[in-house]
């Protein structure tokens, strides 16, 4: 089985601004992304036993805002492979309230944030009760870490050493952090591998495969494989092609002798059961 960690429901274009949408242009040159990101899209490019973690985002200051009921109609679609996290954007008043009906009521297990697009820091003390709440009811929180194509998203916000404090403060908590933390790879690293319970994904890293590498050899230099989580970053990406890029990487060092990505441990990146590692498992 395969297992993606990261993959997005929205509706398309309702919940973007114009902006956002212009400025997403920005995000695979020379790619047009359809950001349509059907479910049937997703299912075309991927193995029929991949098993999805989904989740929309909010994020008022980057012009997203995905109801949390967008995300939990798409599980509702094929809810033995696919598993919904909820969305706050807590700069917002009543996201305390969005959370608890997210999971209370709408079933999604698990909280997506996006500190940087929506202009707050993971360890402001105003999002205590999140971790709180993740905390007593077994929530993983997945966080969009590294850089993005939206201007007005504030770099200070998004450094994976920012959720240190959390880690320390909520060590029961799962963290995943999104994209190693792109370009902060090696912040992002060795937050992973002092915090047991902070992981992160791959997702949206292989089509700039040069940095892909090393940022994997820099997981392989510490010995933290095992806390790296498969994922897609669906629409932006698919499951084959992440699978086929993350494959593909040794092949770029070819009559070289410059050192090779353990090809195992790629392969249990690709299998890793992230379900039952978040304390997810049905
Ligand atoms: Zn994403």
């Amino acid at each position: 089985m395969i297992f993606d960690v990261h993959s997005h429901a929205w509706n398309f274009p309702a919940d973007f601004s114009e902006d956002f949408i212009t400025q997403a242009g920005r995000a695979r040159p020379g790619v047009k992304v359809d950001l349509s990101a059907t479910y049937e899209a997703y299912r075309a490019a991927a193995p029929d036993d991949t098993h999805t973690i989904v989740f929309g985002g909010k994020a008022r200051l980057s012009g997203l805002w995905v109801d949390d009921k967008t995300v939990a109609e798409y599980v509702g679609r094929d809810p033995a492979r696919l598993t919904g996290f909820l969305s706050v954007d807590p700069t917002r008043p009543g996201w305390e309230n969005e959370m608890r009906a997210g999971h209370e009521e709408l079933g999604l297990r698990g909280i997506k944030l996006l500190p940087m697009y929506a202009g707050f820091s993971p360890d402001d003390p105003a999002l205590e009760p999140l971790w709180n709440y993740a905390e007593a009811n077994g929530l993983p929180v997945l966080l969009h870490m590294g850089t993005t194509f939206i201007a007005q998203a504030p770099l200070a916000l998004t450094l994976p050493r920012l959720i240190e404090p959390v880690a320390l403060r909520h060590p029961g908590v799962k963290i995943i952090l999104a994209h190693l933390g792109h370009p902060y790879e090696g912040e992002c690293i060795v937050t992973i591998r002092k915090h047991e319970n902070v992981f992160a994904d791959v997702s949206a890293l292989h089509y700039r495969p040069w940095q892909f590498y090393h940022s994997l050899m820099l997981a392989q230099e510490y010995g933290v494989w095992h806390k790296l989580l498969f994922g897609t970053d669906f629409p932006f990406t698919t499951v084959n092609a992440s699978i086929g890029g993350i494959r593909g990487l040794n092949d770029m060092l070819e009559g070289t002798r410059l050192p090779r990505l353990d090809a195992e441990q790629i392969e249990a990146v690709i299998h890793r059961d992230s379900l039952a590692l978040l304390g997810l498992r049905h």
